[in-house]
Formats: C-alpha cells, sequence, structure tokens
C-alpha cells in the first residue's frame, strides 16, 4: 500500500482536484491525505481571530464569502445535478456549522481546533464526492477516527496503527481511502491537529501505521533543489537524499517539508518520494535511509540568525564554563543552533530572540559578551563523514570572498554549517551552487 499526501496547493482549485484525481487513479490501492485548499485554513484562522475578539459580524461575513467560493468550486468541479446536490448540501451543512459559532458566547481553543479543521473535511469530502461521481471505487475513512495523539501531545503510533486498520477493514477492497491530514483527536478525545504544515506529518505516521511501501508526498516543485532557487540562478532537484540531510535541509530553509514530519517514515524505514503535480513524470527526490556515498547533496540558508560570543579567561583549562553558559540558555528557553569553542571562549547562535536581552545579561557574569545580528546559517549537507577526504574544504573554497563568523562540523556525518551576515547570503550560496553542483 503507498500513501499519497497532496498539499493545499495541489487541491487549491477545482481544476487541481480534477489533476490529484488523475494521479490517484491508476488502480493501484492506496491512501490519500489531502490538505485544506489553499487558503482555507488561513480564512478559518482569520474567522478565529474575529470570534476571540467578540466580533461574530466580522466572522459571519468571512464566513458567508468562503461559502461563496466553495459553491463555485462545486459548479466546476461535478458535472451531474445528482452530486452537485449531494455536495451542496454536505456544504450547507458545514458552513451552517460554522456559522453556529457566531451565536456562541464563549470561544475558547476547543472551538477554535474545531473551526481550524474543517478546511480538511471539506476538501476530502469534495474530492470523494468527484471520485464516486466518476465512477471510481473510493471511500473517505475519517481521520478523527484514527489519528490520535497521546498526553504529551505526541501523535500515538500504536493507537493510529489499530485504528486505521480498522477503518480499512471496515472498506475492504476500495481502490482509494481518502483522508483528512493536519486533524486529529487528542489524548481526551477533543479536536486537535498537528499544527500548521501538518499534513505532511499526517501522511508519514499513516505510512508508518500500515508499513507502506512509500509515501508520496506531492507539492507543486519537483523535489527538493540543491539551492535555494529563489536566490541562486540554475537550482536542480536531488534525486536522493537520507533522511537526516531532508532534515537539516528543511531545518534550515528547504520549505519544502516539515522537518519532524519524516520521523515517523524514517523509524519505519519507509522512503519518502517529493513529487510534482505540475510535473508528475518528473523523478522528484527519495528520501530513505541510505545515503549516496561521497556526494555533497544541498545548500540551504536560515536568516534571522543571531552570534552570540562569551570571552573569558577564566575559561582557559577550566571545566564547566559551558555548562554555566548553556544553562543561561536552558533557563531561558531558548535554543542554540550552531556551536564553536576556542580555548578562551565560545560562540553559540540562537534564532529566537525574546529573551537576547536577559540572556546577554546574564552571561556578561562570565565574560566578555559580543553579539551580531542580521546573520545567516549557511547549510552544505552530503556524505561528509571524516574518511572522506576533501569535501569540507570544497564547501569551504567555496566561500573564499565570503567573511566567516563560525563553522561548524562533526556534529553529524552529513553537514557542515557556515554562519555569515545575511547580507552575503545571496554571494555566498550563488558561489556554492558554482563550485558544488555547476
Ligand atoms: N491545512 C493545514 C495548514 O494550512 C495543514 C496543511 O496544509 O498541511 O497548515
Ligand atoms: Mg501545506
Amino acid at each position: 500500500m503507498k500513501v499519497l499526501k497532496f498539499g493545499g496547493t495541489s487541491v487549491g482549485t477545482s481544476q487541481r482536484m480534477k489533476d490529484v484525481v488523475k494521479l490517484i487513479t491508476d488502480g493501484e490501492q492506496k491512501i490519500v491525505v489531502l490538505s485544506a485548499m489553499s487558503g482555507t485554513t488561513n480564512s478559518l484562522l482569520e474567522i478565529c481571530d474575529y470570534l476571540y475578539k467578540k466580533n461574530p459580524e466580522g466572522a459571519f461575513e468571512l464566513i458567508n464569502a468562503l461559502e461563496r467560493k466553495y459553491k463555485q468550486h462545486i459548479e466546476e468541479l461535478y458535472t451531474t445535478a445528482e452530486w452537485k446536490k449531494t455536495t451542496a448540501d454536505f456544504l450547507k451543512e458545514e458552513f451552517n456549522f460554522l456559522r453556529s459559532f457566531t451565536a456562541k458566547s464563549i470561544f475558547t481553543m476547543f472551538e477554535e481546533k474545531i473551526i481550524v479543521g474543517q478546511g480538511e473535511i471539506i476538501s476530502t469530502n469534495m474530492v470523494t464526492n468527484y471520485l464516486l461521481e466518476q465512477g471510481y471505487n473510493a471511500c473517505l475513512i475519517p481521520a478523527l477516527d484514527f489519528m490520535r495523539t497521546d498526553k504529551n501531545g505526541e501523535p500515538d503510533l500504536e493507537y493510529i496503527s489499530e485504528k486505521i486498520k480498522v477503518k480499512l477493514d471496515e472498506n475492504p477492497d476500495k481502490e482509494i481511502y481518502i483522508t483528512q491530514g493536519f486533524i486529529c483527536r487528542n489524548a481526551y478525545g477533543e479536536i486537535d491537529n498537528l499544527q500548521r504544515g501538518g499534513s505532511d506529518y499526517t501522511a508519514s505516521l499513516i505510512g508508518a501505521a500500515v508499513h507502506a511501501s512509500e509515501i508520496q508526498i506531492w507539492t507543486d516543485i519537483d523535489g527538493m533543489h540543491n539551492n535555494d532557487p529563489r536566490f541562486v540562478d540554475k537550482t536542480s532537484p536531488v534525486s536522493h537524499l537520507h533522511f537526516e540531510e531532508a532534515a537539516e535541509l528543511a531545518y534550515f530553509g528547504a520549505k519544502i517539508l516539515h522537518p519532524t514530519c519524516v520521523q515517523p517514515a524514517k523509524f519505519a524505514g519507509i522512503p519518502v518520494k517529493l513529487l510534482n503535480t505540475m510535473e508528475p513524470s518528473a523523478a522528484g527526490t527519495v528520501i530513505s535511509n541510505e545515503t549516496e556515498k561521497k556526494k555533497i547533496k544541498a545548500v540551504a540558508a536560515k536568516d534571522n540568525i543571531t552570534a552570540i560570543r562569551i570571552t573569558s579567561s577564566r575559561m582557559l583549562l577550566a571545566y564547566g564554563f559551558l555548562r554555566k553558559v548553556f544553562d543561561i540558555f536552558e533557563q531561558y528557553k531558548t535554543s542554540i543552533d550552531m556551536v564553536c569553542t576556542a580555548e578562551v571562549g565560545v560562540s553559540v547562535s540562537i534564532d529566537n530572540t525574546t529573551y537576547l536581552d536577559a540572556i546577554v545579561n546574564e552571561l556578561k557574569k562570565f565574560g566578555r559578551v559580543e553579539v551580531d545580528q542580521n546573520m545567516c546559517i549557511i547549510c552544505v549537507v552530503g556524505d561528509l563523514e571524516s574518511q572522506n577526504v576533501g569535501f569540507e574544504s570544497k564547501a569551504t573554497n567555496a566561500l573564499a570572498d565570503i567573511p566567516i563568523r563560525m563553522i561548524s562540523y562533526g556534529g553529524s556525518n552529513h553537514n557542515i554549517s557556515f554562519l555569515i551576515h545575511e547580507e552575503d547570503k545571496k554571494r555566498a550560496l550563488q558561489a556554492l551552487s558554482d563550485h558544488l553542483f555547476n
């Protein structure tokens, strides 16, 4: 069984939905995870915002505007009066449900979670109805019947595996099982979600739960690129990545994949393919537990980084100094991305500067503190195992003309990171592409 996930843009118009249907009706049995139509989750959140602010009229207007859009989609999607009506009735109920919140006097995060989840409920019903209208052997299995998080808010894979099996057994011999991304229930059975962009996570969890042969994540670009196409000319898709390389890239800026979402697939050893709905025959990117030997794969950049250097002669030959420094970051719940040490000092980089002033204040107890803002981490990933000689120097050579504030290598076998000024980012990314890939 394969699991295929289509994001908001891939189901963003009625035509796109029809394109998705072409891709999923090849006769193979599969589970299809869908996001809400693009823009819908944002609209639903805006509706919630009005309700929080006790402005039911504002919410009411937005709900009506959203309903008008969906009515149009129905006209375009279905050809038969029967399915137009079935779907119109469903939508009417959905939007009346949304409007019912405008008449309530309380509005809390429980209501909010119910509302933001409706986008996926709507898109999956629309696509399932379209499949049925077209005569395909499809059914909808509601994510709220099997997707669940535990008391720590973490997905409960055991529960998910058990319950999805029940759902599949209840609907035997279907070619296509459609379900919602993003939404789930929490440990108390309340409606919840897996955070923004969580549909990828759903797909990865379902893949692990049913021991899928492969998980396909369909978006509107042709896989993960070897550099950021917004800043660099001539980037190209990477055909294969190790899970760790992909996680590193995702964290450091390649927006295509949610960083935590691939974990379940990684642990279950299920390859994840990134494919393009606009160009379905393109190879895309395969992410698996295999490393392609002796290859630098890709480069990504993360902005808005702040570097903090603490220098102190007290650090010389002392132990416990780093712990004291790290304790302060922990105390202020600020995570550190890069660390570089010298005998008389340590530099770290952070991206969350909420508590920067307080952190700097505390650090001053231990040494002289310098802060550099508007920095950028450039992360190079590939088979960078220490036995392979020449790869780190290749990356460093590419940046020969760029002022470098920190270099971090050796934390894993898969990456080397450079901290530079944001203003040098474009130049650095281009230089890396020119030296490493082109
Ligand atoms: N619809 C949700 C969002 O926009 C989940 C997703 O698309 O992955 O964040
Ligand atoms: Mg999305």
